[in-house]
This record gives C-alpha cells, structure tokens and sequence, in this order.
C-alpha cells in the first residue's frame, strides 16, 4: 500500500488539492494499486486549530508516508502573526524535516497556451526545461545570519555556504534527470566572483567526468542565465543551480509558459518527497471555486513519475491535459475569447476522463 500524506493547507490549496486527489485516485484504479490517503492540517488551518503551523503529528505523519501532496499554505488571516508562527513557516519546517534538498520545477510550453505568455511565440514554442534547484543550503540557511549594531550602525548578515556533499548530492539529481530527457545539463553560477560558485563548479565538472560522461555539461553565470532565458530559452534542458539563484531562475523559466496556475513541483530528498504547486492559496478568489487545478494536477503527476516510477502513466495526465486545452476548455485565468470556461471541479473531471 502506497502512503500519501494530504496537506491541503489554506485558501485555494484545498480546492486544488482535491483534483489532484482526484486523479491519483484514478491512477491506482488504473494500475491496480492501492494508495492511502492521509489527510493532514499544516499553515494557517493548523494554527486556527492546533495553534502552531507544523503540528508535531503533522510532520511524523508526513516522515511516515511514501510521498506528501501539498496544496498550498497562507492568507490574509495569518499576515500579522509573529515571523516563527506564519503559516509559511509550515513549508520550510516539511523541507528541513522531510530533507528535501533537490527542487524541480518543470517549465513546459502547451502550444494552445502560447498566446498567455509575454514572450513572442516563435521564441518560447516547444519550451521544455526543468529547473532544479538546491533547496536546503545555501545563503538561506548560512550561518552567521541576523541583523548586528556596531558602533551604532546596523548590519544585515547572511552567508552563502556550500559543502562538497551538498553540491555532490545536487549535481547526481540533475545529471540522473538529464538522462531521461535530453542529456543536457547548464549548470548556473557566479564562479567569476563567488567562492562557494568556484567550488560548485569544480564539484559539478568532477561528477559529470566521473559518473556522467553521456552527459553534455555546461556553465553559465547567473545574470547571462537570466537573460538567456527570455532570449533562447530553448538551450535549456536541465537547469542546475543553487538556492538563492534557484529561487529566482526558477520562477523566471516557469512564468515563460503562462499562467502561474499550471506550474507544478516536486522537492525530494534521498527518502522523502513532497509535490506541490508553485502558485500560493490565492486569497483573492478562494472559495469562489474558480481555481485552477492544473499545477496540481500536474503535480500529482510528478509524484506517479518520481515516487512510483509511473512515467507513461505521467505522460499520459499531461496529455489529458493537453487534450482538454486544445479543446478550448480553460479556468478563469487562462479564459480568453471563444474558451469554454470551467470551475475547478469541472476541469479536474475533464482532465480525469482524458486519460
Ligand atoms: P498566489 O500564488 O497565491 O497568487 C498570486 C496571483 O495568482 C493571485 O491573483 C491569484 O488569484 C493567482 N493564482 C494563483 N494560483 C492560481 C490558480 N491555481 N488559479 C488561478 N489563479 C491563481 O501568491 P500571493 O498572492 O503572493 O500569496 C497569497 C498567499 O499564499 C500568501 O499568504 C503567501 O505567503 C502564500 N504562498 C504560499 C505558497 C505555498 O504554500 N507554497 C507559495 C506562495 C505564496
């Protein structure tokens, strides 16, 4: 029997999360196994009821479970609590406690999207890059960190720290996944400058020439990368990079195909795994069951191709997908003229009799 943890959270979160609940359903219907779903409060839902964001059972629950399903956490609510008691402080407690250090977000272009991206068509047509990024390192986590008074004068402190092993574990995901899809990795640094970069680099080279020969490596500086990406996103294949630069890259790559509600993610560590969507429990229409659960759904689908090795069966929710865009169906963000518009339960039940 296969565990998922459910962490539907707040806002949106719960109407998303049931699609993607939905479609995992179907999917051990289709391969004849069985999944447990374990439902599960963390964000602003668990303090309103526990009065803590990650309850204690929450997280062992969570240890204890093959996969976690996330919706997302936050809202207006929870805004004026104190920083250790947001919401927020749910996903990096999951994080740290799962010890997912390895991001992946997919940026993939549906042709029937191409007009909601900013970029011109011609140049993001085809787009298919995954971003993965290092996720519990770096200067979000670097000690000494903090705000100082000296001599009168404050000072904000962070620090940028990588291990040889932390870069090692990073770069043996990205050269793994590159080998399912086009065998081609950038590795995104600032080796000019930083020192931890320099390390990086030379720690990526050395995995690539030891493990990975088959794999075609390149580098790139961080601020060429940000560029390249709006100008020939198309070079990209599997994006590798570290925390901070991960942060930013990512949401780039991902708004070059559209809407912020079909981006999907998934964090995985060497034991755990949580997959989520990118998007946040947009205040501003929950409740309204106006959603899109595609992110979600797609997330689902990350889950059967990463934690169950399901990856034709993965392919095959992404075609649903696919298949119910081109036949115009669209959710309120992506609604243009001539779309036919479909609340969150409607689109989750067209994308599940699609596969
Ligand atoms: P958001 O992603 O919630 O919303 C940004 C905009 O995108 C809003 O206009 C919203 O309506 C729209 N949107 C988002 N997802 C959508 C979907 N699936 N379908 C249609 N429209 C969608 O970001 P925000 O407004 O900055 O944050 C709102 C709350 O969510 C905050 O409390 C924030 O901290 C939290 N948040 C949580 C996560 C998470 O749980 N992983 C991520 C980001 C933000």
């Amino acid at each position: 029997m296969f565990k998922i943890a459910v962490i539907a959270g707040d806002g949106i979160g719960t109407e998303v999360t049931s699609q993607a609940v939905r479609i995992l359903k179907k999917a051990s219907r289709i391969l004849n196994e069985q999944f447990e779903f374990v439902e599960l409060k963390a964000g602003g839902i668990a303090i309103d009821t526990f009065g803590k964001p990650l309850p204690d059972d929450t997280l062992k629950k969570a240890l204890d479970s093959d996969a976690v399903v996330l919706g997302a956490v936050g809202g207006p609510k929870w805004d004026s609590l104190p920083y250790e008691l947001k919401p927020e402080q749910a996903l990096l407690g999951l994080r740290k406690g799962l010890e997912l250090y390895a991001n992946i977000r997919p940026a993939i272009m549906f042709d029937s999207l191409l007009e909601s991206s900013s970029l011109k068509a011609e140049v993001v047509q085809g787009i298919d890059i995954v971003v993965v990024r290092e996720l519990t390192g770096g200067i979000y986590f670097g000690r000494p960190a903090g705000i100082v008074e000296e001599n009168g004068v404050r000072r904000g402190i962070n620090t940028m720290t990588y291990t040889v092993p932390e870069i090692e574990r990073i770069a043996h995901t990205a050269f793994k996944l590159a080998r399912t899809r086009n065998k081609h990795v950038t590795s995104v640094d600032k080796a000019n400058i930083l020192h931890t970069s320099m390390l990086w680099r030379e720690v990526v080279n050395a995995v690539q020439k030891e493990m990975y020969p088959d794999i075609n490596l390149d580098h790139m500086y961080v601020d060429n990368a940000s560029m390249q990406l709006v100008r020939r996103p198309k070079h990209f294949d599997v994006l590798l990079t570290e925390n901070l630069f991960g942060d930013i890259l990512s949401d780039e790559a991902s708004m070059l195909t559209g809407s912020i509600g079909m981006l999907p993610s998934a964090s995985i560590g060497e034991s755990h795994a949580l997959y989520e969507p990118v998007h946040g429990s947009a205040p501003d229409i929950a409740g309204k069951g106006i959603a899109n659960p595609i992110a979600s759904i797609l997330s689902a689908a990350m889950l059967l191709e990463y934690s169950i090795k399901q990856k034709e069966l993965a392919k095959k929710i992404f075609h649903a997908v696919e298949s119910v865009l081109n036949e115009g169906y669209r959710t309120a963000d992506l609604s243009s003229a001539g779309a036919k518009t479909l609340t969150t339960d409607e689109m989750g039940a067209k994308i599940e009799s699609a596969f």
